[in-house]
């Protein structure tokens, strides 16, 4: 994601309706809603936003580490505003520390996160040790993850590092588009599919210690 610094972008979601903003706020959303699913690394919204839109009846959150990235989503609910999706700007590492949040949600989508092929940044990954506990901890025992890249280093990555982790791998798929299994685009996969590459696809579930 290139970032440009946007001075305003605070202020706007300090503001916004269309955003949670502390641990309060999410508690809040927690208590009144039964079906929760989150995607880690939102940028600007596009996936989140469609499947709201699908699934009236499901509770869809946002989080995504740059300000100057999700500000975007604010903007698009202001043009048509939807009561089943609030974007929270935070790194989803924080959450390990919300109480409320454990065993909680439905299913965490990871869309197209980056990368970080060096050997050294392992750990920012987002399928990397450091977060598959966590994950672990906030899905509901039939919670699970869905996680689709054009990354092939990512994505070999990730098959074996779930594994690691206790998690069953129960969809692989290395070619999405090419199959009629229904799919929401991200933005990220828009992008990457129309220069040819093609969509790899897997799901999984945490089986315990
Ligand atoms: N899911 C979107 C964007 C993919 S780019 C799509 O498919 O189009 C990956 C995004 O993950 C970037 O916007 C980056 O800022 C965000 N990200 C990376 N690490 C994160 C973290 N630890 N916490 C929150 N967001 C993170």
């Amino acid at each position: 994601m290139r970032l440009k610094f946007k001075p305003w972008a605070k202020e706007y979601i300090d503001n916004s309706q269309y955003f949670i903003h502390n641990e309060e706020e999410l508690n809040q959303v927690l208590l009144s809603n039964d079906k929760i699913r989150m995607e880690f690394g939102s940028g600007k919204g596009k996936f989140m936003y469609e499947m709201a839109k699908l699934n009236p009846d499901i509770m869809f959150i946002g989080v995504e580490k740059y300000e100057s990235v999700i500000v975007h989503c604010g903007k698009k609910l202001e043009n048509e505003p939807l009561k089943n999706l609030l974007f929270y700007p935070i790194d989803v590492f924080e959450l390990q520390n919300y109480e409320l949040l454990k065993n909680r949600l439905e299913v965490i989508y990871l869309n197209f996160s980056d990368p970080w092929p060096k050997k050294r940044h392992e750990k920012r990954r987002l399928t990397s040790d450091l977060f598959l506990p966590l994950y672990a901890n906030l899905l509901l025992p039939t919670g699970y993850i869905e996680f689709k890249t054009d990354n092939q280093g990512l994505f070999e990555y990730s098959l074996a590092n779930l594994t690691k982790n206790n998690y069953i791998l129960t969809e692989v798929n290395l070619d999405l588009h090419n199959t009629d299994i229904p799919n929401v685009k991200t933005e990220y996969e828009e992008k990457f599919s129309n220069k040819g590459f093609r969509i790899n696809k897997l799901t999984a579930y945490y089986k315990g210690e």
